[in-house]
């Protein structure tokens, strides 16, 4: 299984449509904040925190991803299709940096910043098992630079992940040895037995609640 699938920058999808007034026209750009936290999965679509890591959703903000302030995109001012969520630190540093200029492209060159609605990030970011973010190809290290992205809170996000998974992995495997003993071991007493049972059920409780706290809310 590619954990990248879940554990780090999810693939998104935008819902077909956003609401709309009945005379055609997108509501204020506010209105659609619940929608748009849930398109992009609750987490920072730049550090790829979950809210639930981070304090929940107060501490997430609602980001121009084509910056209002720049006059080539004021008409997208209250389009869903350019609202992203993002964690209060990553939206304060991209501020109105934008270097793709007016280019269609989000990103040019070494920089710019990754429409996760259109590109797989997993092909611009790897992670290494202490949490760090590897940068695989533009413009993912001018990201980890001006966005902090491997800033000492997330870097340890994402090492607990990572440990939290490994964890699940590593109790299921050790239930599975011990059914195996069981499955080979025909003349083992009923006492024998019985205590083998109860170690295999504390070891997949132990993961079941590992992965009821930690990683539920990632999928
Ligand atoms: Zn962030």
């Amino acid at each position: 299984m590619n954990i990248f699938n879940f554990l780090f920058f999810p693939s998104l999808q935008r819902r077909k449509e956003y609401r709309k007034k009945s005379k055609g026209s997108y509501y204020d750009y506010s209105y659609y904040r619940d929608v748009i936290r849930a398109d992009c999965k609750h987490r920072c679509i730049y550090c790829d925190a979950h809210e639930n890591e981070i304090g929940g959703d107060e501490a997430m903000e609602l980001d121009h991803f084509r910056p209002k302030s720049i006059s080539a995109y004021n008409h997208l001012h209250n389009d869903p299709n350019n609202l992203v969520i993002g964690c209060r630190r990553c939206n304060n540093l991209k501020g109105n940096k934008w270097p793709a200029q007016e280019s269609q492209e989000s990103f040019v060159g070494d920089s710019g910043f990754i429409d996760p609605f259109q590109h797989p990030r997993h092909e611009f970011f790897r992670v290494s098992q202490n949490g760090e973010l590897i940068p695989l190809k533009p413009p993912a290290k001018y990201l980890v630079d001006i966005l902090e992205l491997n800033r000492q809170s997330r870097r340890k996000l994402r090492e607990l992940r990572l440990q939290h998974f490994d964890l699940i992995q590593q109790l299921e495997q050790k239930a599975n040895d011990l059914k195996k003993v069981l499955e080979n071991t025909p003349e083992l007493s009923l006492e024998g037995k019985e205590e083998i049972n109860q170690a295999i059920n504390i070891f997949r409780a132990e993961s079941i609640r590992i992965h009821e706290n930690n990683i539920r809310f990632l999928l």
